[in-house]
Order: structure tokens, then C-alpha cells, then sequence
């Protein structure tokens, strides 16, 4: 069977562990084209006009693969990775809301629902209806879950050594830049690696000097400790996680300035933007957030990015002086 994985949302998180499933159960898995204007434009049209941009891709890319004649679009619902904490609405409600919005995929869409403990999300019994799906034993499903499980293991351990998740994800290696300057980023992962919804920002943040830190480039224990003593953690899981990643750059005394770089309409980061930047303004650390949608010009990008890159260079001067 050829499957379909929309590249965009949880694609930049998982995808290695879903090609490896995918293709150890005996199917061809073909990736949506990377986003561009049309791509985006189809997804617009056929979203309600408040969801957030990351959503409105989505649905261009299920678009796509339709185009490409897929039998099944791969659209899990991610339900939970952690014990008492849950993920954004969207993603609980995404294949109803793709079901809903799109006629064309009626009995297209392979889905089902994913509970973890950890990140790890190969656990048997989120997947024992593929059994029927794919005509697979029990053995051969656990063999493919053990097998995507190492490979996203490696990929995960290859981010932590500070390799960048875009190449990664295209099957190569190559480690971030240095830089004068470090920054911690903080985004989710389809605002981070979307090259077209972010305007190559990643890329143009090394052209410009930077040494880029991510939440995925951490280690996952200062993620999980940082969550487990939260009082009254968030409800969104990925939100807990660039929480944890925000204070942790907030007291490092290398990170130079953080970025925070949010879709409009998301409403988790309305919450965590404004506590991030207060504490960061106490801590003397600079803090600035990029807003994107559909609509966002890129000379307005860049000329922020490079205003406060410019200012952490004079501070940072400053200070070494
Ligand atoms: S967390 Fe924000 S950007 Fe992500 S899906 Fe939810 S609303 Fe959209």
C-alpha cells in the first residue's frame, strides 16, 4: 500500500520512527512536497479562517497526497506522551477536523490513537489495529515497532549532539553552526523547520552568526524535571516542553538572547509567550518573538532578526570588554 505522511505538524518529531514502521509492514511511504505559496493557499482555502497557520499547511498537505494517489493518509491522534498533561485541541480533533473539512479523503484516512508515558510512542498496544489494516502478526508488528523505535532513538540522539533535524530528516548529517552569537530558539517543531511558513529563518539566523539551541537539541532529563516540579504544569505537552526549554536558556548563562517564534492563532503560546518574556526581562536576558501566518513579509523578518542580533553584539562586547 502506498501511505501518505502530510510533512508538516508532529512529521518533524516522528518521522523516522513512522518511515521505518511504515516500510517494515510492507508499504511505500510517500511524503507530501515540501510547503510552498500554492501548497498553503490550497490549505487556506479549504480551513476555517481562525485556525492556526501549522493547521492550514496540514490540510494542504493531506491535499497533496490525495493529488498523489495515496491509498491511506497516515493521521494519527496524539492523545498523550505524558502522565496527566495532553496536547493542543487541534491535535486531539486533527483526523475529525481533516474528515470534516476535506469530502475527498472519506475512507482514506488511517488513524488511531496514540497514549504514551514518555516520547517513546512504540508501545504495542497503540497500534494492534494495523494487524487487520496491514495483515501482519503480532510478531511482525512488534518487530516493525522495534525497529522504528531505534531508528527514531538515533535520530533523537543525533538532534542531542547538536545535528540539524532538517537534514536529519532528509537522511543527512550535518552539525550546527557556530557562531558569536548563541540563541535559543524556542518553537514548536513545524514552525522551527517549516522553511517556507518561517522564511528560512533558521538558515538566515547561521548566515547572520548565530549558534542556534533548540528544545529537541536538549537533553530530554532537564525537559522532564523541569515539567515533573512544575506546580501546575500546562495542559499542552509541547507547550510544557518550550516551557521547560525557555527557563533553561533563561538561566544559562551562555544563551546571548532567546527568539520565540509562534503562529498567529495559537493560543498555547499566548499563555507561554508572555510568561517567558517577563522572566526573561528579570533576568536581564533579551527576548524577542516573531509572529508568522500566511501573510508575513519577509523583510520584515529578516530587519528584525538582524536589529536584535546587532543589539546582542553590542552587549555582548560590552560585556566581554
Ligand atoms: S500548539 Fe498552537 S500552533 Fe500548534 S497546533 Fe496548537 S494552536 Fe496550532
Amino acid at each position: 500500500m502506498k501511505i501518505g505522511i502530510p510533512g508538516s505538524l508532529l512529521y518533524y518529531y516522528y518521522y523516522p520512527f513512522w518511515q521505518t514502521l511504515f516500510e517494515k509492514l510492507g508499504n511505500e511511504v510517500v511524503l507530501s512536497d515540501p510547503t510552498s505559496g500554492d501548497l498553503l493557499n490550497e490549505g487556506v482555502k479549504e480551513s476555517v479562517s481562525e485556525i492556526c497557520v501549522p493547521m492550514k499547511v496540514y490540510v494542504g498537505q493531506v491535499l497533496n497526497l490525495l493529488e498523489k494517489g495515496v491509498d491511506l493518509i497516515y493521521i494519527p491522534r496524539f492523545v498523550s506522551i505524558r502522565k496527566g498533561i495532553t496536547f493542543c485541541p487541534k491535535f486531539l480533533g486533527l483526523p475529525d477536523m481533516i474528515k470534516n473539512s476535506l469530502s475527498a479523503v472519506k475512507g482514506r484516512i488511517l488513524t488511531h490513537e496514540i497514549r504514551a508515558k514518555t516520547d517513546d510512542i512504540s508501545e504495542y498496544k497503540n497500534y494492534v489495529s494495523f494487524r487487520d489494516i496491514f495483515q501482519v502478526s503480532r510478531g511482525e508488528l512488534k518487530k516493525a515497532l522495534d525497529k522504528a523505535r531505534q531508528n527514531w532513538l538515533k535520530f533523537r540522539s543525533l538532534q542531542q549532539e547538536g545535528y540539524k533535524t532538517e537534514k536529519l530528516l532528509l537522511g543527512e548529517k550535518e552539525k550546527r553552526e557556530e557562531g558569536f552569537l548563541k540563541i535559543g530558539v524556542l518553537g514548536y517543531v513545524y514552525n522551527l523547520y517549516d522553511r517556507f511558513i518561517n522564511m528560512d529563518f533558521m538558515e538566515r539566523l547561521e548566515e547572520m552568526g548565530a549558534k542556534i539551541v533548540t528544545f529537541e537539541m536538549l537533553d530530554g532529563e532537564i525537559i522532564d524535571r523541569f515539567v515533573r516540579n512544575l506546580r501546575k504544569p500546562m495542559f499542552w505537552e509541547f507547550t510544557n516542553k518550550l516551557m521547560a526549554a525557555g527557563y533553561h536558556f533563561i538561566n544559562s548563562e551562555d544563551i546571548d538572547g532567546i527568539i520565540h517564534i509562534t503562529a498567529f492563532g495559537c493560543g498555547p503560546d499566548s499563555i507561554l509567550g508572555p510568561f517567558l518574556e517577563i522572566d526573561a526581562g528579570k533576568k536581564n536576558k533579551p527576548f524577542m518573538t516573531l509572529r508568522i501566518d500566511e501573510q508575513t513579509g519577509e523583510s520584515h523578518l529578516i530587519t528584525r532578526i538582524e536589529a536584535f542580533l546587532d543589539l546582542l553584539r553590542l552587549k555582548k562586547r560590552s560585556d566581554i570588554a
